[in-house]
């Protein structure tokens, strides 16, 4: 069965919404795992950002202490004349070297520039501490070849070489206690410390944005989580109220054999109408062919199985059963031919049903043979009946049109002058008809048991008709 149906274009089309919500649910995820990525990205940036700053400040300490010890060295040396501190110096210096590993480690520093400052005025410093030494090396009298060639390199002023060994001892370590030096020391100091807290600011600040980029993105995060949790919630409803429900809703009408509501998303109307169409057929057939199954085709009057089901189903106590047979119908097929003979059926049905109410039933049960169950009516309605079917065969004996003239037997019986079942109401009309036939037909005959128990005397076998 095919149908063109035209969609209800009423509901909200689904596929489609589940389509863009699975696209933005798509954006949200990408976002999502965007912002996740930066997350990590900043823990790890912050991560290396503390690990510099440890490790500089390290390195900017380690400094401080190389060049402190270099200068107690120094100090040492020219208090007591011991060579091992000139040593130690020395191995500080050129083994050791804390502070060219350290200026290496801090190549990456922002303030690098600041501990170019720093290194000068080291070896500022370490100038005047190889001058305080050699001068101690001379006061000593000591070879100067045992010594390192930074101090066999350094010439002593014309005044101070001149000086006895006492003075150059003291001039020593008035070169060590002078401003000069301690000035040069303060600001070698100031700078590395200037130095750490500019990369403690630094640190703290780059900690600080990291912070708040990554607070901004949680916050982002936590708001993309709840967009795809609100997007859920509401694909669910949307799915429930427009597909579900509606579903639910049509399966209790199927069930009821009624057409389906026409709600929810325009998938489920598209069908809904789909259906409904199909049902709308299907009940038309059903209903056609109940009809034509009860129906006769050339009349339209009841055929045989309509006339049994009204037997079956109308109050026959209180109605009358009025069973008619044209007479000698055959003579009329003979002499007109059968389509003749079936015009001439076809109007007895039309003068039947206009000669009755019409909630009476008029059949047509058989070749030439009709019946009519009139309703709510009994013997009292006998001279109404007589005059019905003598209104009748004057119709049919005068034919107003070109058809041949005609006449019917009626015979009749009353449901309330039964006590039995209908079959016996059939019987007895049939028996009345039969009277009629043999008395000359058209005419009409009612029941009564004198006529049952002739037909008994006349050893009718029970059951028989015509
Ligand atoms: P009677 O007065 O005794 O009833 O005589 P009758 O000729 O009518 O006899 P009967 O009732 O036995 O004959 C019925 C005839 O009706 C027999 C058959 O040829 C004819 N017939 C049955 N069905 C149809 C039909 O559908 N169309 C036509 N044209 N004739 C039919
Ligand atoms: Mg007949």
């Amino acid at each position: 069965m095919h149908f063109t149906i035209k969609p209800d274009n009423n509901g909200l089309p689904l596929g489609k919404l589940n389509y863009i919500a699975a696209g933005i649910a798509a954006v949200l995820s990408v976002l999502l795992i965007y912002a996740t990525y930066r997350t990590m990205n900043g823990f790890q940036i912050s991560n290396e950002a503390t690990e510099n700053y440890i490790s500089w400040e390290h390195s900017a300490t380690s400094i401080m202490e190389a060049t402190d010890y270099l200068s107690e060295q120094t100090r040492n040396f020219v208090s007591t004349g011991e060579k091992k501190y000139i040593e130690n110096y020395f191995v500080e210096l050129n083994v050791t070297r804390r502070r060219e590993a350290a200026m290496a480690a801090l190549k990456g520093a922002s303030s690098y520039d600041m501990l170019e400052d720093a290194m000068k005025q080291s070896e500022a410093l370490m100038s005047l501490e190889r001058y305080a030494m050699r001068l101690v090396v001379s006061a000593n009298n000591y070879d100067l070849d045992e010594f390192p060639a930074e101090i066999q390199e350094v010439t002593m002023l014309a005044r101070d070489a001149t000086l006895k060994a006492e003075g150059k001892q003291t001039r020593a370590m008035q070169i060590l206690l002078n401003r000069e030096y301690r000035e040069k020391k303060e600001a070698l100091d100031a700078d590395l410390r200037n130095f750490i807290q500019e990369i403690e600011d630094e640190s703290r600040d780059q900690r600080s944005e990291t912070m708040n980029r990554m607070h901004y993105l949680l916050e982002t995060q936590r708001l993309l989580v709840f967009a795809l949790i609100m997007l859920f919630a509401l694909v669910i409803m949307m799915n429930s109220f427009l597909i579900i429900n509606p579903l639910m809703k049509g399966i209790l009408n199927i069930r009821t054999e009624q057409p389906l509501p026409l709600s929810g998303a325009y998938e489920f109307r598209y069908l809904a109408v789909t259906y409904n169409n199909m049902f709308e057929a299907s009940q038309k057939k059903t209903s056609d062919l109940a009809y034509s199954a009860s129906h006769d085709k050339l009349t339209g009057l009841y055929n045989r199985v309509g006339y049994d089901n009204l037997l079956k189903g109308e109050e026959m106590q209180t109605s009358a059963l009025l069973l008619i047979d044209v007479d000698k119908f055959k003579h009329i097929n003979d002499t007109y031919g059968h389509d003749m003979g079936d015009r001439v059926l076809a109007n007895i049905a039309h003068v039947l049903k206009d000669s009755f109410r019409s909630n009476d039933h008029i059949c047509r049960i058989g070749g030439d043979e009709f019946a009519t169950i009139m309703v709510d009516c009994g013997p009292q309605l006998r001279d109404l009946i007589r005059g019905k079917v003598e209104r009748i065969n004057n119709k049919l004996l005068n034919p107003t049109n070109d058809l041949p003239p005609i006449s019917v037997s009626v015979g009749v019986a009353f449901g309330s002058e039964h006590e039995g079942s209908t079959g016996s109401i059939v019987k007895d009309a049939d028996l009345a008809l039969y009277q009629v036939k043999e008395h000359g037909r058209c005419g009409v005959e009612f029941f009564a048991p004198a006529l049952a128990a002739a037909a008994a005397s006349a050893a009718l076998p029970d059951g028989e008709t015509r």
